[in-house]
């Protein structure tokens, strides 16, 4: 009998110790549940234990930073884009309305709102295009054996005729590297830098491409080789405060002038999302009102 009521006792205290100890982790589970999309910012109490559920808590918090970041970061992107996508379509409709109020519209009235339309639907399937393109980056296969400098011989021949229409010399340095990656999408990103350094430069002016391998980089315990591919331009310049921003989507320095010339500030975002799904960066390495270096630098 003695023997029975000592194991109940016991079990009464385990129970109640446990149940003791388990308190912080139901109060943290229940926390958890009142989380919305909502309040995703609101950061959970981190209790003065200094035990395991406080160090749970901060790891939670840290996580709970970087969703609420990329949930910001997407509701501002849709944002940017239903923007960008009401641009043209207004400026269809308030045509369409104008050319309706004409009674007997003559030939070149025709002219000038199939011009309209022509622009404006071409400037709405190159964002629709674009931003697919955005979506997909992910999901592209990145296993492929690809030489730097015929990637760019075919982007130099493919943009051949825009930079002969602006009198931009392209010129392509030697130096090669074979990485492994995705071509569709290295192909993508250099010809927008190419594109870019073309439709930024004045006429006359020059783009270069060089391609070589830098010393290692050591980051704290690991060295890696990078290969850097610079495009270079005797364009316009970026101005400093600038040269980060342009990597963030429908960011344009000169919106009107980009605009002017098609751009939906798209193209650089595409080509950091590319670059980042190939463990590399790219960057703005110099800039002036003689022209910029970007480049594009990826693991050997
Ligand atoms: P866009 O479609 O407007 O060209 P991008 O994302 O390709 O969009 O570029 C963002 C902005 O960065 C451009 O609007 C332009 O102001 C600036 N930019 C990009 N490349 C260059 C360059 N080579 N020289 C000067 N400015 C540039």
């Amino acid at each position: 009998m003695v023997t029975g009521i000592i194991i109940l006792l016991s079990s009464i205290c385990t129970y109640f110790i446990s149940r003791q100890a388990l308190l912080p982790l139901r109060r943290l589970s229940q926390e958890v549940n009142k989380i919305e999309i909502q309040n995703l910012s609101d950061a959970l109490e981190v209790p003065a234990t200094n035990d395991e559920i406080s160090r749970l808590t901060i790891s939670f918090n840290k996580m709970l930073a970087r969703l609420d970041e990329a949930f910001t970061a997407q509701k501002q992107f849709s944002a940017n884009a239903a923007h960008e996508l009401r641009t043209p379509l207004a400026v269809i409709q308030t045509n369409l309305e104008v050319f309706a109020r004409r009674e007997t519209p003559a030939l070149k009235d025709y002219q000038e709102i199939f011009a309209m339309l022509q622009e404006q639907t071409g400037r709405l399937s190159h964002l629709a295009e674009i931003l697919l393109d955005m979506t997909g980056v992910q999901t592209v296969e990145r296993s492929e054996r690809i030489s730097l400098a015929a990637l760019t011989d075919e982007v130099f021949c493919d943009l051949a005729s825009v930079a002969e229409q602006k009198e931009v010399e392209l010129i392509q340095q030697e130096g090669d590297c074979i990485i492994t990656g995705s071509y569709l999408l290295l192909y993508r990103a250099v010809y927008n830098l190419v594109e870019n350094a073309i439709k930024y430069n004045h006429s006359g002016g020059k783009v270069t491409v060089n391609i070589h391998i830098s010393e290692e980089i050591t980051d704290t315990s690991t060295s890696v080789n990078y290969v850097f591919l610079e495009v270079s331009d005797t364009g316009i310049g970026i101005p400093p405060e600038y040269q980060e921003k342009i990597f963030t989507p429908f960011f344009r320095v000169d919106k009107s002038r980009s605009r002017a010339m098609g751009g939906a500030g798209l193209g650089l975002a595409l080509v950091s999302e590319i670059v980042r799904q190939h463990n590399g960066q790219v960057k703005v390495l110099e800039s002036s009102k003689k022209g910029s270096m970007i480049a594009i630098m990826l693991p050997v």
